[in-house]
């Protein structure tokens, strides 16, 4: 029954431009008396009728850890997506914001929060398919929530579809991922890997002079991302336990 997620517009005020991504535009609103944010979908970036099927499935994911999806509005072009409004925006941008000044207990404390939101997404089932800080936000209280879960699979542009192409996040990809696009929670603990890797070097890119094409063949080469110097022994063998490939070479029998 689609009533249960459409949102009455008459419900909806948007406000402001916080900033634009993938889909189009993003504005803060209010619903209810709850402050949101405010997806606006250009038709031509996204498939949507088959968002609309698994927006069904997204709006009963619940959990404190994860940017929560209020419902949609369809009815009229452009539709809008209603979401949980995170005061201190994307994790990528508030740790580059604030570098320096990161306790170690702050760092540990953001990767756990983005592992508890992931452990319920697997026990629900449900693959990220893009985890990495850009797509994590933080609140009012400085807590991380994970966000844009499952949602790669709606965009409609070329450049995004393949490892090939210049969009695909190849640098937080496990090598099934890279090789065949084989997601899984399993794919999703290697971006986890590469997470802590962000938090713990205060949001710098990962590989940042490395091109995809030459992260590929250091992988293949059984190369890592090194120690981030805030991380102690412990935080990066966790890192190290992500990127581990069980018996490499056992996807080039088949
Ligand atoms: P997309 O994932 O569709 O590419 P983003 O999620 O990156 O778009 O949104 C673009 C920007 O809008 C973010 O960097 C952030 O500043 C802001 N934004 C997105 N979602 C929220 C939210 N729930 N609360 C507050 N700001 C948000």
């Amino acid at each position: 029954d689609r009533r249960q997620w459409e949102l009455d517009p008459e419900e909806l005020i948007l406000e402001q431009e916080l900033g634009s991504g993938q889909f189009g535009l993003v504005r803060a609103g209010r619903w209810r008396e709850k402050k949101v944010a405010v997806k606006m979908v250009k038709e031509e970036c996204m498939s949507d009728e088959e968002f609309k099927e698994e927006a069904r499935v997204m709006m009963r994911l619940s959990h404190c850890k994860l940017v929560q999806l209020y419902g949609v509005c369809t009815q009229h072009a452009p539709m809008c997506l209603v979401f949980e409004f995170m005061e201190n925006g994307a994790l990528s941008d508030y740790l580059r914001a604030r570098k320096g000044q990161l306790s170690q207990d702050t760092m540990l404390g953001m990767c756990l929060d983005v592992s508890e939101g992931m452990a319920y997404l697997e026990s629900s089932n449900f693959i990220h398919r893009d985890l990495a800080a850009r797509n994590c936000l933080v609140s009012k209280n400085n807590e991380v929530k994970v966000s844009d879960f499952g949602m790669t699979r709606f965009v409609l542009d070329d450049q995004y579809t393949s490892s090939q192409c210049s969009k695909f996040p190849v640098k937080w990809s496990s090598p099934e991922v890279i090789r065949f696009c084989k997601f899984s929670s399993k794919s999703d603990v290697w971006s986890f890997g590469v997470l802590m890797w962000e938090v713990y070097n205060e949001g710098r890119l990962p590989y940042d002079n490395q091109t995809n094409a030459e992260v590929v063949e250091s992988l293949n080469a059984g190369l890592r991302l090194l120690k981030p110097r805030l991380a102690p022994t412990s935080a990066y063998q966790l890192m190290e336990w992500c990127w581990k490939e069980v018996s490499a070479g056992i996807y080039e029998k088949r």
